[in-house]
C-alpha cells in the first residue's frame, strides 16, 4: 500500500508529489492521459512542437519566480521577450506593450512536467473512476483502456479540475461546504489552434499577441520563435 495517491499529473498534482516524495512519503501518482502535465500540454508535429496549453510563465509572485528560476538554471525555461503586442480587433490596430520577461521552453512547455516528474512513480492511462473508504484507507478505481484496477492509500490528493473532482467527490461524504465550493467554480471554455506556415514566411516582427474586442480570439503565439532551431 502506498502512503498518498496523487490524481492527476498536471503541474498541481506533480508539485504536490514532487513536495511529498521529497518528505519521505511514498507517492504513486495517477493520470487518466498518456503523457505528463495536464493543461500544460505540448504537440508534436512536423518535426516541430506547438504548447497548446499553457504558452508561458510570467512569474509575479514569489513562489512562482523561484520556481521559474530553477527551471532557468536546468536549461528548462528561457527568456521568451519582454516585449508583446495588443491587437484591437475594432480599431485593427497593433500595438507595442513592454512589460516583464515571459518564459518559456525551447523544447515546448511540457518539459516542465517531465522535470517535475523527476524520480516519482506515475501510473499513466489510468482514470480513477471512483473512490471509497474501507477501514482507514482510502481505495481507488481505476480504469485502463483493458482493465480495471484498485489502489488502497492511506491518503488521497484530488488534483483535478473542480468539474471532474466534483464527479469522485460527490457519491463520497464531504463536507456540503466543500462541495459547493466545488461547484462554484466557473470554466470558461476555449479552443486552442496550431496552424503552420512555410518557413520562408518567417519575418514575423511579433512574437506574442493579446487580442481585444474580438469574441472569439484572444491571443496569438508564434510558437516558433520559442524554438532554438528556428
Ligand atoms: C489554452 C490554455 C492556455 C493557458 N495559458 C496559460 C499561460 O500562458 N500561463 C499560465 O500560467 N497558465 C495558463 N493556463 C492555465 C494553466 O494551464 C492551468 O492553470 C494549469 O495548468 C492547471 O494545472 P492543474 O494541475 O491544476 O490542472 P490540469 O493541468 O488540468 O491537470 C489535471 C490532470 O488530471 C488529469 N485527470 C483529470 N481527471 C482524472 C481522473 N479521473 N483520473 C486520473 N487523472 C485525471 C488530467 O488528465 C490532467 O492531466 C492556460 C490554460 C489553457 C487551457
Amino acid at each position: 500500500m502506498v502512503d498518498i495517491v496523487i490524481i492527476g499529473a498536471g503541474m498541481s498534482g506533480l508539485v504536490c508529489a514532487q513536495q511529498l516524495h521529497q518528505a519521505g512519503y511514498k507517492v504513486l501518482v495517477v493520470e487518466k492521459s498518456r503523457g505528463l502535465g495536464g493543461r500544460v500540454a505540448t504537440r508534436r508535429l512536423h518535426e516541430t512542437c506547438a504548447d497548446r496549453g499553457t504558452c508561458y510563465l510570467n512569474p509575479k509572485d514569489e513562489l512562482l519566480q523561484r520556481f521559474v528560476e530553477l527551471l532557468a538554471q536546468q536549461d528548462i525555461l528561457q527568456i521568451w521577450t519582454d516585449t508583446t503586442h495588443e491587437f484591437d480587433a475594432s480599431l485593427q490596430q497593433l500595438k507595442v506593450r513592454r512589460r516583464s520577461p515571459i518564459y518559456t521552453a525551447a523544447k515546448g512547455m511540457s518539459a516542465i512536467a517531465r522535470f517535475l516528474a523527476t524520480g516519482l512513480e506515475i501510473q499513466l492511462n489510468q482514470r480513477v473512476v471512483g473512490i471509497s473508504t474501507v477501514a482507514e484507507n482510502w481505495c481507488l478505481q481505476l480504469e485502463s483502456t483493458n482493465a480495471t484496477t484498485q489502489i488502497t492509500a492511506k491518503a488521497v490528493v484530488v488534483a483535478i479540475p473542480a468539474p471532474q473532482a466534483l464527479t469522485l467527490l460527490e457519491p463520497i461524504a464531504v463536507s456540503h461546504e466543500f462541495l459547493a465550493n466545488l461547484r462554484s467554480v466557473e470554466f470558461a471554455p476555449c479552443i486552442s489552434v496550431i496552424a503552420g506556415y512555410p518557413s520562408m514566411q518567417s519575418n514575423f516582427d511579433w512574437q506574442a499577441v493579446t487580442v481585444v474586442n474580438d469574441d472569439n480570439l484572444a491571443w496569438i503565439g508564434l510558437d516558433s520563435s520559442k524554438r532554438a532551431e528556428k
